[in-house]
């Protein structure tokens, strides 16, 4: 989508701290962390706008969305543990509609959702 900031990040419009990038998905630093450690992982090409428009048709994405954070768990040493968070929605806090997934590691995240 052209007028889309993460489909601009993919296409590298947009600078990123980068993580990690293959073919399909990109990983980067969030710009504004909430975490020691924060990163998005982004389908680059522009798959859904959240999970809620995730189907048969287009959610092959998504599970290698989940084999490159676990990739990114081993390379970044998140060994204690780490949470990956997905907005759906405004009223979820997503801002950015394109499909997303946050890493984030290295605070106390233990027994709370929120
Ligand atoms: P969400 O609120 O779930 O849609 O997540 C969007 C995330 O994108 C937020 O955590 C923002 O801090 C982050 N973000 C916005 N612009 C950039 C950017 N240019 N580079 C990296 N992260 C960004
Ligand atoms: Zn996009």
């Amino acid at each position: 989508m052209s007028d889309c900031l993460f489909c601009k990040i993919a296409a590298g419009e947009i600078p990123s701290n980068k993580v990690y990038e293959d073919d399909t998905v990109l990983a980067f630093r969030d710009i504004n962390p909430q975490a020691p450690t924060h990163i998005l992982v982004i389908p680059k090409a522009h798959a859904a706008d959240s999970a809620a428009q995730i189907t048969a048709e287009n959610s092959a994405v998504v599970a290698h969305c989940f084999e490159v954070i676990a990739k990114i768990a081993a390379q970044e040493g998140l060994d204690a543990g780490f949470r990956v968070i997905t907005n759906a929605g405004a009223a979820a806090g997503q801002t950015v509609p394109h499909l997303h997934f946050h890493i984030l590691a290295g605070a106390d995240m233990a027994e709370k959702l929120l």
